[in-house]
């Protein structure tokens, strides 16, 4: 079953119509299916069981409280790269234990709030971070669990911007010089070595790059077991591709699973999967409703009310997303419509060409496959008051976050003193 599908003519998420929900919401919001949400992270906890692989759903590729709800439900773990991250686990019900924490530039601050709050594991991703981490497991007067993220060098990844695992990238330590500092992180007070961790870009398809990367961390850990270091846990990070367009497929799950399946087999590690897209991104539209259309040389523009603020995916990383109408259209029907926003930049483009039908003022669109990286990268440029999400289940919809009034939107400004009295004088 697909949750966004045309029945009488109408675009529905699963057995609510798009109009009604609009309706409700008000324009533009995303919306998501969590019978969807659910369907996903079954089918891949199923692929992954060989493997007696734990998922903890990246909460980064869609934090709402609603939807980090649905996979707490089913007993999904969570990694987090920030203390609001965090904080919204633990709000939305993830076992602070399940919960592991990841990123480059972790504070000192983040970090000691992850251990008063009793998580899982930490990924180290520097060699300083070992010491910030035993500083403030020591003054927590607790020893916590680390693993280190280690750069297996693999090249992967839908476009340079996501691509983490060379190199030449931020993350991780070099794969040469992991035994001596995983050795380092081993001998430090406050410190407990349980694994070493990767992640080696987003939006990857060919498993190839999967297969070569655990058997660099397989390789890995046998080298740091020969040194009498332990490695009980590896960690292989997400990056599980999803299918944009019609010329891209998603990550096959079977062969996924089969790797981490010998993976297990070979090492005997705990595995730990850390999936966001793939479980969220076909589960979201970004619902809009045209303001006009027109025509600039021979390209057909529709101005719809959503805009980069809300979805900077198309502007940031080129991608392209499914564009929909909400009132279904025969194929010969439709022709080239470039969905533009309205916010002041030439880059405030969400869909170029996308095959539409004739569209006037007031149509609803939805801009589908939006579930990851969405909402989560939404600001306010312009001064547009932060896009709403709703959450259907079958004919059901909360609004689970609402839009916030314009006073809200500006009660974090405040005028200077001196501006204030020259105001009042
Ligand atoms: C971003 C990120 C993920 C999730 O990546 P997806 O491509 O959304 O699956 C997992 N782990 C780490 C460390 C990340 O930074």
């Amino acid at each position: 079953m697909n949750a966004f599908a045309y029945r009488d003519g109408i675009l529905h998420v699963e057995n609510l119509s798009l109009v009604a929900a609009a309706e409700r919401v008000g324009t533009p919001f995303y919306c998501y299916a969590a019978g969807e949400l659910e369907r996903r992270y079954r089918a891949l906890a199923h692929a992954i069981a060989p493997a007696r692989a734990s998922i903890a759903f990246a909460v980064k590729a869609n934090s709402n409280l609603a939807v980090i709800g649905v996979f707490a439900g089913l007993g999904s773990g969570a990694d987090v790269v920030s203390e609001g991250e965090l904080r919204r686990c633990l709000a939305a019900g993830v076992p602070a234990q399940r919960i592991l924490f990841s990123g480059v530039g972790k504070t000192a601050g983040e970090i000691g709030h992850a251990i008063a709050c009793g998580i899982g594991q930490i990924n180290i991703e520097s060699e300083t971070e070992i010491d910030l981490v035993a500083q403030e497991a020591r003054r927590a007067g607790r020893v916590m669990p680390v693993a280190l993220r280690v750069n297996p060098d693999v090249s992967a990844g839908g476009h340079e911007k996501i691509s983490t695992g060379r190199k030449t990238d931020k993350f991780g330590i070099a794969a040469e010089q992991a035994p001596a500092v995983y050795g380092r992180m081993a001998a430090t007070e406050g410190l407990e070595a349980v694994g070493i961790a990767m992640h080696i870009g987003s939006q990857i398809h060919d498993v190839a790059a999967y297969g070569a990367a655990f058997t660099r961390m397989a390789e890995i850990a046998e080298d740091l077991r020969a040194r009498g270091l332990p490695v009980p846990r590896i960690d292989l990070g997400g990056g599980l591709g999803v299918a944009y367009g019609e010329d891209e497929t998603e990550m096959p799950l079977e062969g996924y699973g089969r790797l981490l399946a010998e993976l297990k087999a070979r090492t005997g590690a705990e595995l730990t999967i850390e999936p966001g897209r793939w479980l969220v991104a076909d589960a979201g539209v970004l619902v809009s409703r045209v303001i006009t259309v027109k025509q600039a040389g021979n390209r057909r523009f529709v101005v719809v009310d959503a805009a980069m603020n809300d979805l900077i995916r198309p502007t940031l990383y080129d991608a392209r997303h499914p564009v929909w109408p909400v009132v279904e259209a025969a194929e010969e029907d439709c022709h080239p419509g470039t969905v533009a926003g309205p916010v002041c930049e030439s880059g405030d483009i969400l869909a170029v060409d996308a095959p539409l039908p004739d569209l006037a003022p007031g149509d609803l669109i939805a801009i589908g496959k939006a579930g990851a990286y969405g909402a989560v990268m939404a600001s306010s440029y312009n001064s547009r008051l932060l896009v709403p999400e709703a959450m259907v289940w079958d004919d059901r919809l909360e609004i689970v976050r609402r839009r916030p009034s314009f006073e809200e939107a500006m009660a974090l400004d405040s005028l200077p003193d001196w501006q204030a009295q020259a105001g009042a004088a």
